[in-house]
């Protein structure tokens, strides 16, 4: 998706989203705690052909949530994700 391709359909009709603020689309990933939620921005990518979606996680926390902390870390240790065992 990041080169412009969806990984779908094969499409070239994707686009990016770039909102500037922290958060960039406005769809974060939190990571719930006992004591603290660490909230990570994303980078999505949506082909306006088949309507996949794809999103990539930062690797580190918002700075003004979490402290930096990363991802591999907070979700490990969060209480709402669950490794997925198949
Ligand atoms: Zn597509």
């Amino acid at each position: 998706m990041k080169n412009g391709v969806c990984i779908a359909c094969g499409s070239n009709n994707v686009y990016q989203s770039v909102n500037s603020s922290w958060s960039r689309d406005g769809v974060t990933v939190m990571a719930l705690g006992d004591k603290i939620t660490e909230t990570f921005a994303t980078e999505s990518y949506l082909c306006l052909d088949c309507r996949h979606l794809e999103i990539l996680v930062a690797e580190q926390a918002a700075a003004i949530f979490g402290k930096g902390k990363s991802l591999t870390e907070s979700i490990q240790a969060s209480t709402n994700w669950k490794k997925v065992s198949g």
